[in-house]
C-alpha cells in the first residue's frame, strides 16, 4: 500500500477522507481490516466506529454485549453505575451475576428461547447489586446478528424501574382503596363526562338504578335540578354548575312509595391521556354525582308534620263543633223570634189596644234577643292562622293523612287523583283544610246509610286556567234527592234517613269556607252514583 500523508484542514476533513477511502478501497486490503473497520456511510459522510463506541458509552442505560453464552464483553458506564461492579470485575463473568432469586425460572426461559429464535425479549427481571441491593430491571435482550443469520453475540440493555413499580403500585393500591370505600358507600356515587354518560358507578347507584326499574339515576337527577344547572348539559359543563344538597324525589315502579335524596354534584379535572396532549394544560372535566338517601329523615319529618296538622284540625274541629253548635242554636232561636216579633207588630195594630200582651210579647223578645247575643258572643274565635300560599293537592293529602285511620276502619278505599301542576290559592291551610274534611266526613256519613254501597271516595283536583283550583269529592253512597241542590246548604238539613250523628251542618260549614275564599261549593244532583260535590276557589283567595 502506498501513499502520501495528506494535510487535514478541519476536524471532518479526516472523516470525509476516511469516507472516500472505504468507498473505494484499494484491492489489496484484507476483507478482515475493512471488516474490523467498517463504518456507516451516510449520505457521503461516514460516522467512524468511535462515535459508535462513545454514544453506547454515554449512554444514561445501562448496556452490555456478551458473547452466545451470555458472558459478558463490554458493559457502558451506567451499567457500573447501576449494577456496582467495574468494568474488570465484570468482563468475562455470565449476565448471571446479576440474577437474584426471586426471578422464576420460567422467566429465564422464555428469555433464552426468544433471543436463540433470533428474536429480542423484552421483559422485568429482579437483579441484584455488588452490595446485595436488588432492583427492578426492565431488560431487552436482543441477538447481533453480525451476517444476519447467525449470531455471536447478544446485547443487552436494562434500566432500574424499581421507583417507577413502586409508584405504580402505590397508585394501584390508592386506586383499589378509593375504589373500594367508594364501591360499598352508601351512597349513589356516579362520574359523567362531557356528554352526561355515566362512566364509573359504585354498588348503590346500581342497586337504586334496578330500583328505579333500569332508568338511569343521574338522568332523572339532573332533570330535578334543572332548575340549578339549566336543561343543556353542555353550558353547564362549561360554566361548571355544581349543586349541593338538592333534595330530590325519585318515582319507583308504580305502587312504591317515591325515595328521596339529597344530591350534590361537583365537577373535577382529569388529565388527558391521549399523547398529543401532554404538553396542554387544559384537563377534561367530569361530574361527580352524589346522592345520598334521605327518605327516612323525610317520612321522620312528614310524620312530624302531619301530626302538627293532626293537632291543628283537632283544635279547630272542637272550635268549629262549637261555633256549629251555637250557629245552629243562634239560627233555630231566630224562627221563634221573629215570629215573636210579627206577632207584636199585629197586636200594636189591632183595636182594642191589647197593651198588656204586647209589652208581654215585647219582653219575650228583648230577652230572646239578649239571650242571642249572649250566644253571639260566646261563639269561640277561630285558631289563628298566617295567610299564605296553599296548595290543594297538599290539603287534601294532609287531610287524608289525619283521617286515614279512620278510612282504614271504615273500609273506604280512596281513589285521589291530583292535578301535576295546581296554583297556589291565597289563604290559610288550616281553614281549607276544614272545608275538605267537612266534605270527607259527609261522604263517610253518606257510607253508613242503610244499603249496600261500594266504599269507595274519588278526589279530584282540577287547575282551572290558573285563575280558579276546583276539588271534586265523590262518593258511592245514596246520593242526593234530586231537586234539593239549594237546601243542602242550609243548616241542620239533613237528606238522610238516620238522622243520628249528622248536625246538618257540614255543607253550610264548607260554603262558608268556600265563599269565604270568593269560591263556591256545588252539589251535583243529578249525579245518579252516588253523590258529588264541586268546590271551586279562585287562585286570589277572592282578595283582589
Ligand atoms: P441459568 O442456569 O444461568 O439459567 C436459567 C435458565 O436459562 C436455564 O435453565 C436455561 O433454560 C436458560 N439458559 C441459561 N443460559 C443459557 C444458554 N446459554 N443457552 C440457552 N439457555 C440458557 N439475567 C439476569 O438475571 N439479569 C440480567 O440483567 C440479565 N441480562 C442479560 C443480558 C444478556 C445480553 C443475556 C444474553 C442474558 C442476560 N441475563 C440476565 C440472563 C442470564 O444470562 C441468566 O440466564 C440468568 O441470569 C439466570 O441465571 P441462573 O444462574 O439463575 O440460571
Amino acid at each position: 500500500m502506498t501513499g502520501s500523508v495528506t494535510e487535514f484542514q478541519n476536524e471532518y476533513d479526516w472523516v470525509d477522507a476516511l469516507g472516500d477511502f472505504f468507498a473505494s478501497p484499494p484491492a489489496d486490503v484484507p476483507s478482515e481490516v475493512l471488516d474490523a473497520f467498517a463504518v456507516i456511510q451516510t449520505r457521503g459522510r461516514v460516522l467512524p466506529p468511535r462515535i459508535f463506541y462513545e454514544a453506547v458509552e454515554q449512554s444514561s442505560i445501562a448496556i452490555s454485549i456478551t458473547d452466545s453464552k451470555a458472558s459478558i464483553l463490554y458493559a457502558n458506564q451506567a451499567f457500573q453505575n447501576l449494577t456496582g461492579y467495574c468494568s474488570d470485575e465484570l468482563r468475562g463473568k455470565n449476565e448471571s451475576i446479576l440474577s437474584y432469586k426471586a426471578t422464576p425460572k420460567t422467566v429465564y426461559r422464555e428469555l433464552w428461547s426468544t433471543i436463540l429464535s433470533g428474536k429480542a425479549w423484552n421483559g422485568i427481571l429482579v437483579n441484584k447489586r455488588k452490595d446485595g441491593s436488588r432492583y427492578l430491571a426492565e431488560v431487552t435482550v436482543a441477538p447481533v446478528l453480525c451476517d444476519r443469520t447467525e449470531s455471536h453475540y447478544f446485547l443487552g440493555m436494562h434500566r432500574d424501574v424499581t421507583a417507577l413499580h413502586n409508584l405504580k403500585n402505590k397508585v394501584y393500591n390508592q386506586k383499589e382503596l378509593i375504589e373500594s370505600v367508594v364501591d360499598y358507600a352508601p351512597m349513589a356515587i356516579a362520574l359523567l363526562d362531557m356528554q352526561a354518560k355515566v362512566v364509573l358507578d359504585n354498588r348503590a347507584y346500581k342497586t337504586l338504578m334496578a330500583d328505579l326499574g333500569g332508568r338511569e339515576p343521574a338522568e332523572l337527577i339532573l332533570q330535578s335540578v334543572s332548575g340549578i344547572i339549566g336543561e343543556d348539559f353542555e353550558t353547564a359543563c362549561a360554566r361548571e354548575y355544581g349543586f349541593e344538597h338538592q333534595e330530590v324525589m325519585l318515582e319507583q315502579e308504580p305502587g312504591q312509595e317515591p325515595r328521596w335524596f339529597s344530591c350534590s354534584a361537583s365537577w373535577i379535572k382529569e388529565f388527558d391521556l391521549r399523547a398529543e396532549s401532554y404538553f396542554e394544560s387544559d384537563r377534561q372535566s367530569g361530574l361527580l354525582l352524589v346522592a345520598n338517601e334521605i327518605t327516612r329523615q323525610k317520612q321522620e319529618q312528614e310524620q312530624a308534620r302531619i301530626n302538627a296538622v293532626q293537632a291543628l284540625m283537632m283544635e279547630q274541629s272542637t272550635t268549629q263543633n262549637m261555633q256549629e253548635t251555637l250557629s245552629g242554636a243562634i239560627f233555630q232561636m231566630q224562627g221563634p223570634l221573629n215570629m215573636i216579633e210579627a206577632a207584636a207588630a199585629m197586636l200594636k195594630r189591632q183595636e182594642p189596644a191589647q197593651e198588656h200582651l204586647y209589652g208581654i210579647l215585647n219582653q219575650a223578645l228583648d230577652a230572646g234577643h239578649q239571650a242571642l247575643q249572649t250566644l253571639r258572643a260566646s261563639m269561640p274565635s277561630e285558631v289563628s292562622e298566617a295567610t299564605g300560599p296553599v296548595n290543594m293537592n297538599d290539603v287534601v293529602r294532609d287531610v287524608l293523612n289525619v283521617m286515614a285511620k279512620r278510612l282504614l276502619a271504615e273500609g273506604v278505599v280512596v281513589d285521589c287523583r291530583p292535578a301535576k301542576t295546581l296554583p297556589s290559592i291565597t289563604g290559610q291551610a288550616g281553614k281549607l283544610r276544614s272545608l275538605v274534611k267537612y266534605l270527607l266526613d259527609n261522604a263517610l256519613d253518606a257510607l253508613r246509610e242503610p244499603g249496600d254501597w261500594q266504599r269507595e271516595f274519588m278526589l279530584t283536583t282540577k287547575n282551572d286556567n290558573n285563575e280558579r283550583v276546583e276539588l271534586w269529592v265523590q262518593d258511592r253512597g245514596p246520593g242526593l234527592v234530586t231537586g234539593l241542590r239549594f237546601n243542602v246548604f242550609e243548616p241542620f238539613f239533613s237528606n238522610w234517613n238516620s238522622r243520628r250523628g249528622h248536625s246538618g251542618m257540614g255543607l253550610t260549614m264548607a260554603q262558608q269556607i268556600a265563599v269565604e275564599y270568593g269560591g263556591e261549593v256545588d252539589v251535583d244532583t243529578e249525579y245518579r252514583n252516588g253523590c258529588r260535590v264541586k268546590v271551586s276557589i279562585p287562585v286570589d283567595g277572592g282578595k283582589l
